[in-house]
């Protein structure tokens, strides 16, 4: 390998001492050199502007100048060559203001020899080569700052540093204008940083933020700004704890970002899904109350024809009221499938953990469509596996109203042939019962491509339908929306002209076994005259029609009805009378059905019993409101309008039990 020749300078005007140096240097080790000799001053500062080397000998007596005036005008040429001083006294003084100058070694002339000319130029070398390498770290260093400035100045982020007192240490240009846009001063290094943000209002949140950074935590908080015109944006300011060498905080870098597009789309939307669920809500409650107002007059009509439809009819009355009672009925599901859809976009409902009889809610659907399939012609097969257990916990009203809603759609869609409940056990686990329940029709069938919309709300499959089925498509919305809510699955399979199937699956816990009647404990009940043998009863009820009907059906088995228009009435009557039992609307001025609840119970108020049994007369039918009124201290409910058997069984089991009490 060719050694690399090494440059060496002389500085010397003695031509003997500068020969006997030149001799020394060849007598070293070093063979690939170059000797450049001058005899002045200004010679070799001309010298040294010229030209580079690696080590340079500098007499220290030279003519018209002395060595240390030339050192210092090296240096300050910018020539950072290694300087060695030789002196011809051997003054001690001179060569420490020489090592102070700059100069790395200084020897006697005297000393000139091979060996220490050798070891001077090889620690010349070293000094040299790592003064290069720190020339090269300190030009590497400064070109990273400078493209960190770079960044730092052009990004559009507000980016500034402040000290443990919160003193601006440094900011960029970006966060400087912003200042001055907003609050028309400029932040000053040194100045303190956060009462520059307190200038338009208190940020408390900021100065949390940067104590939270002085303490090492790193933090993210959104700030509002506004303008001095007004406009305001939105800036995300992140704090992070600046950590020095001995591992502590000395101080926060903040880098902020303007986030109003941002935060504006986010509110843009919020907004909107606000107001969508405020006009879905405005349309429930809507829907809510006007079918909750129209069972009210339902009520009269349809207990009103029952009652009727047992007088001495002719035919054609008869025909008529039947009509009556069938649009009335039919009308009631109406208002009681809108009721229940508000329920359900509203997100009201409940679902129930009844422990029920899966054997007779299901014969009981039987005998809900007997008479319908009979009109129609229609076959009607109902088949539940003998697998399942009898008993089941879940909610036996919203099974009801499944099924209901499949199978009257079946009936409705089929003209001949049969209709057929199918219930099946899907698999059994330790607790539970996973069960399928197919309803099957030899109907009118669904298209293909409607297969998918008959599940929306107000959506039928043929634009006839309703003029020739009746109905408002909402049947099988709020059936998917009952199913799913149990999280059941539902599908359908149908080809027109042939013939639907609905599938329903849900998840049961097991129940316990109840006691269940003999068949001879029905029989007698049903056998049995509905007598009450004029026992008195207390009806509260603001609308007149009502206490109309219901004065009618209870008179009919021999009880004494008396009327109450309001709860506030009521309370009255039972301070001076006593009755066996208190029949109680929920809704009525001056007091309600809850409140009148209240006062009876209330033993301070000393009415002649407090405990006497209080069904409720509710238009609903939610377990929710179910709830409310068992809560509230009544003993029981029935819907209206009223359903005789159900009302009936009702007064029978409460009023016997205050009579044994
Ligand atoms: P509603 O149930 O609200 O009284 P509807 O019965 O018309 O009215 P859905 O029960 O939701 O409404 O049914 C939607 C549509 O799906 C029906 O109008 C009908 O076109 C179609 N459909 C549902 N069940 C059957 C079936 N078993 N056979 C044929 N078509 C059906
Ligand atoms: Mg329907």
């Amino acid at each position: 390998m060719q050694e690399t020749r090494i440059r060496i300078f002389l500085v010397e005007d003695d031509e003997i001492d500068a020969m006997s140096f030149e001799r020394a240097l060849k007598k070293s080790g070093f063979g690939n050199y170059l000797l450049k000799h001058c005899k002045n001053a200004p010679e070799a500062l001309e010298t040294l502007g010229r030209e580079e080397f690696d080590c340079i000998f500098l007499d220290y007596q030279l003519p018209g100048s002395d060595g240390l005036e030339l050192l210092k005008r090296i240096r300050v040429q910018g020539v950072n060559t290694p300087i060695a001083v030789m002196t011809s006294q051997g003054d001690e003084k001179i060569a420490v203001e020489m090592m102070k100058a700059g100069a790395f070694d200084y020897f006697p002339k005297a000393e000139v020899t091979p060996e220490n000319i050798t070891k001077i130029i090889r620690s010349g070398l070293r000094l040299k080569e790592s003064e290069t390498q720190k020339a090269r770290f300190e030009q590497a260093l400064k070109e990273n700052i400078d493209r960190l400035n770079t960044i730092v100045e052009s990004t559009n982020a507000l980016i500034f540093s402040v000290d443990k007192g919160l003193r601006y240490t440094s900011f960029n240009s970006r966060f400087k204008k912003t200042i001055q846009k907003l609050y028309n001063i400029e932040p000053e290094i040194g100045l303190q940083a956060v009462y520059d943000f307190y200038l338009d209002k208190d940020r408390k949140a900021i100065y949390d933020e940067f104590k939270k950074a002085l303490e090492g935590e790193h933090t993210v908080i959104t700030e509002e700004f506004g303008d001095p015109s007004g406009v305001s944006s939105y800036y995300e300011f992140s704090f992070n704890p600046i950590i020095d060498d001995e591992g502590n905080v000395s101080g926060v870098a903040v880098y902020g970002q303007d986030c109003t597009k941002r935060n504006k789309e986010q509110l843009e939307i919020l907004e909107s899904k606000l107001e969508a669920e405020r006009t879905a809500k405005a349309k429930s409650e809507f829907l809510s109350n006007m079918s909750h107002e129209i069972r009210t007059p339902m009520n009269a009509i349809i207990g009103l024809s029952e009652l009727l439809l047992k007088e001495n009819l002719t035919e054609k009355q008869l025909e008529n009221m039947k009509s009556i009672k069938f649009s009335a009925d039919n009308l009631l599901v109406i208002i009681n499938d809108i009721l229940d859809f508000s329920k359900i976009e509203s997100g009201k409902v409940e679902f129930e953990s009844l422990n029920f009889d899966i054997f007779s809610k299901v014969h009981e659907i039987r005998k809900t469509f007997i008479f319908k399939a009979e009109e129609k012609g229609l076959g009607l097969k109902f088949e539940i596996d003998e697998k399942i257990p009898q008993f089941l916990v879940g909610d036996p009203y919203r099974l009801n109203q499944i099924l209901l809603n499949l199978l009257s759609n079946a009936v409705k869609f089929t003209k001949e042939g049969t209709v057929s409940l199918l219930v099946n056990l899907i698999s059994e686990e330790e607790d539970n019962i996973h069960v399928e329940f197919k309803v099957v029709d030899t109907g009118i069938g669904i298209p293909k491509d409607k297969l998918a919309s008959v599940f929306e709300s107000y959506t039928q499959a043929y634009t006839d339908i309703t003029r020739r089925f009746g109905g408002t498509g909402l049947g099988l919305a709020i059936t998917r929306q009952l199913v799913t809510m149990q999280n059941g699955e539902i599908s359908l399979d149908s080809e027109p002209g042939v013939g639907t199937t609905f599938t329903v699956k849900l998840k049961f816990k097991k129940g316990e076994i109840e006691g269940v009647g003999t068949p001879e404990d029905m029989i007698a009940e049903l056998l049995e005259k509905r007598d009450f043998g004029g026992m008195s009863v207390l009806l509260v009820e603001d609308n007149v029609m009502n206490q109309f009907v219901a004065c009618q059906v209870l008179e009919l088995w021999n009880i004494k009805v008396e009327c109450a228009d309001n709860g506030l009435e009521a309370v009255k009557l039972l301070e001076k009378k006593d009755y066996a039992i208190v029949l109680m609307d929920l809704q009525m001025p001056a007091m309600n059905g809850y409140e009148a609840t209240a006062f009876i119970r209330d033993k301070t108020n000393k009415l002649r019993n407090p405990d006497i049994p209080i069904i409720a007369l509710t238009a609903d039918a939610f377990p929710e409101t179910r709830k409310k009124v068992l809560d509230e201290g009544m003993n029981d409910f029935v819907t209206k309008p009223l359903e005789q058997n159900d009302l009936y069984a009702k007064i029978k089991q409460h009023a016997l039990k205050s009579v044994k009490a």
